[in-house]
C-alpha cells in the first residue's frame, strides 16, 4: 500500500508537469497540436528515462553497490570484455516487494547501469548470474534502450495521430452529451484514458514482439559472452516460477514479451551442443 501511494505520487507530480505543456499544445495549435504533442510526449519519455534510476528507483528501493568479490570480479571481467566501461555493480532490494529473480539495463546516457536484485545474488548459482549478466550486457551493447526508445517514439506518433482523429470523431458525435466541449477542454481527460487504453491493448502482440525479438538477441549475445549455457538454461527455470513454460506459438506471439522458458533452455543446449569443446575435460586433467 506505501509503495501504490509513492506510485500516484509520482505519477501526481509527473502528470502536473506533463499534461499542462500537452493541453497549451492543444489550444495553441489546435490541427497539429498531435505531431508536437508526440514530439514533447517522446522528450518527456526520454528525460523521465534518464533521471529514473537516480531520482524515482530510490523512492521504492535501495538501490547499492555491490560489494562481493565473487560475484564482482567475473562479472567485471566480461564487462571489460564486451567493451562496457563499468567499474561497479549494482544492486537492488527488490525482495521488498517480490522474491522473482532478476536483473536490468536502466537509465539513458550517463545514468546507464546494470543493476542485479538481491533475488538473484540470493538464490542464483554464480554459473547463472554470469549468464543473466551477458543477458543484460547484451542489451547494453547492443543498445536496446536507444532502439527501444525510438521504437516507442514511432508508437506515441501513430498513436496521437489516431488519438487526434478519434477524439475529434467521438466528440462531434456524443461531445453534447458528455458536456464536454472540445478538445481543449481537461474534461477529455477521461477520453483520452479510455482511447488509450484501447490503443495499447489492441497493440499488445506488437509491442510483445518487439521486445520479445529484443531479449532473443540478448539472449544469444548473454550465451557467446558468459559461455554459461548450464547457468541460463537453470535462469528459465527459475523465472518459470512466474512465467508458463511452454505456451504455444500463437500464446507466445500475443503474451510474451521474454522468449518462453522452453525455448530459452532449447537455444541454451543449442548452443552447449555446438560448443561441446569448452566443456570436455582434456585427458588427464584433474577434476
Ligand atoms: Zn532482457
Amino acid at each position: 500500500m506505501g509503495d501504490q501511494f509513492k506510485a500516484f505520487f509520482v505519477s501526481l507530480v509527473l502528470g502536473a508537469i506533463a499534461v499542462p505543456i500537452l493541453f497549451a499544445i492543444v489550444r495553441k495549435l489546435p490541427r497539429t497540436w498531435w505531431i508536437w504533442g508526440a514530439i514533447v510526449y517522446c522528450a518527456f519519455f526520454a528525460v523521465t528515462a534518464m533521471l529514473a534510476p537516480v531520482f524515482i528507483f530510490p523512492i521504492f528501493n535501495k538501490i547499492t553497490k555491490l560489494d562481493d568479490p565473487k560475484v564482482t570480479v567475473p562479472v567485471l571481467s566480461m564487462a571489460r570484455a564486451n567493451g562496457i566501461p563499468a567499474r561497479e555493480v549494482y544492486q537492488i532490494d527488490a525482495s521488498r516487494q517480490t522474491t522473482r529473480m532478476s536483473a536490468n539495463v536502466s537509465g539513458l546516457g550517463k545514468t546507464m547501469r546494470i543493476t542485479m536484485n538481491d533475488n538473484l545474488l540470493r538464490r542464483g548459482s554464480l554459473e547463472e548470474i554470469q549468464s543473466i549478466m551477458g543477458h543484460e550486457m547484451g542489451h547494453y551493447v547492443l543498445n536496446h534502450t536507444y532502439k527501444g526508445t525510438f521504437f516507442f517514439s514511432a508508437v506515441f506518433i501513430i498513436f496521437f495521430a489516431l488519438l487526434n482523429w478519434s477524439l475529434r470523431w467521438s466528440l462531434a458525435r456524443w461531445g453534447e452529451r458528455w458536456q464536454i466541449r472540445d478538445i481543449g477542454d481537461a474534461a477529455v481527460l477521461p477520453l483520452v484514458f479510455l482511447l488509450a487504453s484501447i490503443f495499447f491493448f489492441i497493440l499488445t502482440p506488437i509491442t510483445n514482439t518487439y521486445t520479445r525479438t529484443e531479449e532473443h538477441e540478448a539472449d544469444m549475445y548473454g550465451l557467446n559472452a558468459s559461455r554459461q549455457p548450464d547457468g541460463f538454461a537453470q535462469g528459465a527455470i527459475h523465472l518459470g516460477e512466474y512465467r508458463k513454460m511452454s505456451p504455444g506459438p500463437l500464446e507466445e506471439w500475443i503474451f510474451f514479451d521474454h522468449p518462453s522458458g522452453r525455448n530459452r533452455i532449447h537455444d541454451a543446449m543449442t548452443w552447449k551442443a555446438e560448443n561441446l569443446k569448452l566443456f570436455e575435460q582434456p585427458p588427464g586433467a584433474a577434476k
